[in-house]
């Protein structure tokens, strides 16, 4: 039988505007980490490494009602720690991380999350990937956060072809213009969720079908129709710019 054959699509310098603006209006509001104040956030980015958010948000309020500032947590019993945050999974090496990363932060910068990039990938337990969650969110500096979904969905839609989430970040940077770059990473997160799910992606359902050389994805999820409107189901009152490292 033959295969229909396949439109040609523009570069991905000349999709990425058009891809962001067609996910902006699915995704207005983004579920991700619950939080008030960087220390709060980077609590929360360390404990949501292998757990959802939503359950990293069932953990943060007693936790932030017992510990709530660098110094609480850095002189904090380690075994009253982990209890805390057992349910996120992985929380001996979470735990140890937290009250690890909170010690410097007293003693180096005044038991405040510094702003700086490199002050950040300094910290225990903190990398590029948090670093830039925290930045992009607390500080409102310009960043793309690149996680499991972000990195999938760049491939896929062949706005690059590398693995290393650095090089993914730094191909994003060159043809997403900068005011965007934290909006398209949660947009790329939430529909990464939603719809390009990483074994059994939507394309059928997908707003972005069009524009998207689908590289990788198995030839029965590519039946497409051309785009449709995925609603998107957020929660109320969530934050439009609120982090996720998922
Ligand atoms: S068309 Fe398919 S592969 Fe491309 S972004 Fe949409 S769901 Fe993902």
């Amino acid at each position: 039988m033959d295969e229909k054959p396949r439109l040609r699509l523009a570069p991905a310098r000349e999709r990425a505007v058009p891809i962001n603006d067609r996910l902006a209006p699915l995704y207005p509001r983004f579920e991700g980490l619950d939080h008030d104040g960087p220390l709060q956030l980077l609590v929360a980015v360390v404990l949501s490494a292998q757990c959802t958010d939503a359950r990293v948000n069932t953990i943060t309020p007693g936790l932030f009602a017992r510990f709530n500032t660098a110094r609480a947590f850095a002189e904090c019993d380690i075994k009253e720690l982990e209890q805390l945050i057992k349910p996120s999974g992985y929380y001996k090496s979470k735990a140890k991380n937290i009250r690890a990363c909170c010690a410097q932060l007293v003693a180096r910068f005044g038991g405040e999350v510094p702003s700086g990039l490199d002050d950040l990938v300094s910290l225990p337990g903190v990398g590029r990937k948090t670093a830039n969650v925290i930045r992009g969110h607390a500080f409102a500096t310009p960043g793309i956060t690149v996680d499991t979904h972000v990195g999938r969905l760049s491939r896929r839609l062949g706005l690059t072809r590398h693995n290393d989430p650095v090089k993914v970040e730094l191909a994003l940077a060159e043809i997403v213009p900068e005011p965007e770059w934290l909006h398209f990473s949660g947009r790329l997160i939430m529909h990464g969720r939603k719809v390009c799910l990483a074994r059994k992606p939507r394309c059928a359902d997908c707003a972005v079908a069009d524009l998207c050389p689908k590289v990788g994805v198995p030839p029965t999820s590519r039946t497409s129709t051309g785009p449709k409107v995925v609603k998107s189901k957020t929660a109320k009152g969530a934050r439009p710019d609120a982090p996720s490292s998922h």
